[in-house]
């Protein structure tokens, strides 16, 4: 019987973060109570329950899950409360299990593909590596296209797939139309998702729209401004007036077509507060879902300055020489490019830095499982950082995986952080049900 089917009320120790992954796990209706160490949360409301004391619950013993982060912290506490005999189990026991399930789901396979089937994006995006360095145009062709995602569906029974998800816009593809042709007729074996600036949406009529968006579940919009002068600014190009109007267009072919694609917005600001004071963001917020404003962008291993950005927006780094645990995206993903070659990192190897194979000499699931893929995938553990990786800001260490609500994950559910978001809208729907 798995820890979860067994049927009794559970106080959980730790009123945070863990706490609230726990509370999730088990779910309202068992949970009693929270209980925390911080005397300055006693008595108080934490997710709908009452937080008590230790000695409260030492009186009453009853059965409770510790849910700390902190590994030592979380002992400690198990052990305080075996002395004083309340029956206890660790959160982190429960976690591990998850983790390992997944950990192994890599092993034989990414969770993600990702396929730039062009790689050219009309913008010129002032925070963008594409302003300031070319690539050599390229389209995939058709029988790449056909031949890797036939590969991925007998292979890894498909999931999710990302076109022209890196420094790209899928947009602009020549082929698109076609490709969602073939697309459409896979569709049972894929959750498909991309990410767009929208401008070049104007090129295509309303019913090639309805064929393109007809096979997408998730759409991330790229929102640079509010109006034509901060749209210039971060955009590079005067593109507001298109934008808004292909915004607008959008939300009317998915109302009238019944289109099942889940829209997130996201701005690419350098004023947080100019851009969610302005009517064009609560227009957006009126239309779909906002997922945030964003001032800080990556340097893209140097090639982005602060000069490059307008003032109060920030260029991050970080230095990722100590970190131990592998990355999550080259463990999560795979990712193809145009002409065929396979990057250890997605998001970021747009310059094919680290090539960890060819989909014209090697079949994907060669690919992935070839000692230079598991060399970039565990390359913390080995320590041995790719220069790409020495200073990323979008490092994101693989123990993200620990989620519970990644519990029963599986490909076809969706990228596994849109899977773990979806679950944690359930929460929130649950709490005020
Ligand atoms: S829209 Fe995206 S890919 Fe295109 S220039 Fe801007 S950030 Fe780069
Ligand atoms: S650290 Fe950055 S460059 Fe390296 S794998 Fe992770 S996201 Fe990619």
């Amino acid at each position: 019987m798995s820890e979860k089917s067994i049927d009794y009320r559970l106080v959980i120790y730790g009123a945070g973060n863990c706490g609230k992954d726990a509370y999730w796990y088990y779910g309202a209706e068992r949970v009693i109570a929270f209980c925390d160490s911080d005397e300055n949360k006693w008595g108080k409301v934490f997710l709908g329950k009452t937080v008590i004391s230790p000695a409260q619950l030492f009186e009453n013993k009853y059965f409770t899950v510790v849910a700390i982060r902190d590994t030592k912290e979380n002992e400690r506490i198990c052990d305080e409360l075996n002395r004083n005999k309340v029956k206890v189990t660790s959160f982190s026991e429960i976690e591990e299990p998850i983790f390992l399930k997944l950990l192994n789901m890599i092993d034989k396979r990414p969770f993600h593909m990702n396929i730039e089937t062009y790689n050219y994006c009309p913008m010129k995006c002032v925070f963008c590596p594409n302003r300031i360095l070319t690539r050599n145009e390229c389209v995939m062709s058709m029988d790449m296209f056909e031949s890797i995602i036939c590969q991925y569906i007998s292979d890894f029974s498909g999931g999710p797939l990302g076109i022209g998800s890196m420094q790209s816009d899928f947009l602009s593809d020549p082929l698109l139309i076609e490709r969602v042709r073939f697309l459409f007729e896979k569709k049972s074996n894929l959750w498909i998702y991309s990410t767009t600036p929208l401008l070049s949406m104007a090129k295509y009529s309303d019913s090639e729209l309805i064929e393109v968006f007809r096979i997408f579940d998730f759409l991330e919009i790229s929102a640079h401004g509010y109006d034509r002068d901060s749209y210039r600014k971060m955009a590079g190009v005067d593109g507001f007036m298109i934008f808004e109007c292909q915004l607008e267009r959008l939300n009317r072919l998915i109302k009238r077509n019944n289109l099942k694609v889940d829209i997130n917005i996201l701005f690419r600001a350098y004023d947080e507060k100019e851009y969610i004071n302005s009517e064009f963001y609560k227009k957006c917020i009126s239309l779909f879902n906002v997922s945030e404003v964003k001032t800080s962008f990556f340097s893209w291993f140097g090639t982005i300055k602060s000069d490059d950005i307008p003032e109060k927006a920030t260029i991050i780094t970080r230095d990722n020489s100590k970190e131990a645990y592998n990355c999550v995206v080259p463990n999560a993903n795979i990712a193809i490019q145009s002409d065929g070659k396979v990057v250890g990192c997605g998001c970021i190897d747009w310059l094919s830095k680290y090539v960890i194979g060819y989909v014209n000499e090697q079949s994907i699931d060669d690919i992935w499982h070839s000692e230079k893929a598991v060399a970039f995938r565990k390359s913390f553990e080995r320590r041995k950082l790719p220069d790409i990786c020495k200073e990323c800001a979008l490092y994101c260490p693989i123990t993200e995986l620990k989620d519970v609500k990644l519990e029963d994950y599986q490909p076809l559910d969706g990228l596994y952080y849109y899977a773990s978001q979806k679950n944690e809208k359930r929460e929130t729907y649950l709490k005020y049900e």
